[in-house]
């Protein structure tokens, strides 16, 4: 079962350093209107927490909700990202002579990208604001997956991308149901573009990875390594 808890206690401004308290629209800073913002935890609280290990049983990244945004749990959008294997590479280490090299397989996430850690926070902060449309540049991967966790979420998606975007990935998106914008140009045209688009239109325009919930998602890859690192039987001479 998900809860509410978690341990962010501030956001704090990364050029100017002013602190404020977290919204889940927050996304610039107040004092100088910076887009780097950053989470902060009460991480001595946390460490005793987890000390004896995550008690949860939640296998999804879910898992470390204590250190993501706060979100009510009838909001939070999942199809089980995360917890992907982390594979030891025994040939890459006989080819590159090392001791010790590992894969952590994020093909086996939902929209097989890592972008589904983002879609997943990303969006349910959206559907905790009751945000019903959304429109994001995405060169590819981020696309597919936001598509498919805004279908979930009954939000709609307007999707800017560039002519370099594979087909294959174009169809994949339109047939979650998002709409599918190609814009002639570069990557960064293609971000201006949607930009533009979803101020004429007053539709939220997701700011990706410079985002509060798009930065925290992906910390997650490292809190399972860790967890992963520390549970396997296959340790390597650093671990052992
Ligand atoms: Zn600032």
């Amino acid at each position: 079962m998900l809860t509410k808890k978690t341990y962010l206690t501030h956001v704090r401004c990364l050029e100017c350093g002013h602190s404020m308290s977290y919204q889940p629209e927050l996304e610039h800073c107040s004092q100088c209107d910076s887009p780097w913002l950053d989470a902060q935890y009460d991480y001595a609280q946390v460490s005793q927490t987890w000390k004896n290990g995550i008690s949860n049983n939640i296998t999804s990244l879910w898992r470390y909700m204590d250190l993501l945004p706060p979100i009510p749990a009838e909001f939070i959008v999942s199809m089980g990202e995360g917890n992907t294997p982390l594979i030891r590479a025994n040939k890459l280490e006989s080819l590159f002579g090392h001791s010790c090299i590992y894969i952590k397989d994020e093909r086996q996430m939902p929209t097989n990208s890592f972008k589904d850690r983002q879609a997943s926070v990303a969006i349910s902060v959206l559907n905790q604001q009751g945000i019903q449309e959304c429109v994001l540049a995405s060169a590819g991967n981020a696309a597919i997956s936001y598509s498919a966790y805004t279908a979930w979420a009954d939000i709609k998606l307007w999707a800017f991308a560039t002519p370099l975007v594979l087909s294959k990935k174009v169809r994949e998106i339109a047939i979650y149901g998002a709409e599918v914008i190609t814009v002639s140009g570069t990557y960064d045209e293609s971000k201006k573009a949607a930009s533009d688009f979803a101020k004429e239109q007053a539709i939220h325009c997701d700011k990706g990875a410079k985002a509060i919930a798009g930065k925290e998602s992906m910390k997650t890859i490292a809190f399972e390594i860790a967890e992963q690192l520390a549970y396997t039987q296959d340790k390597c001479m650093l671990w052992a």
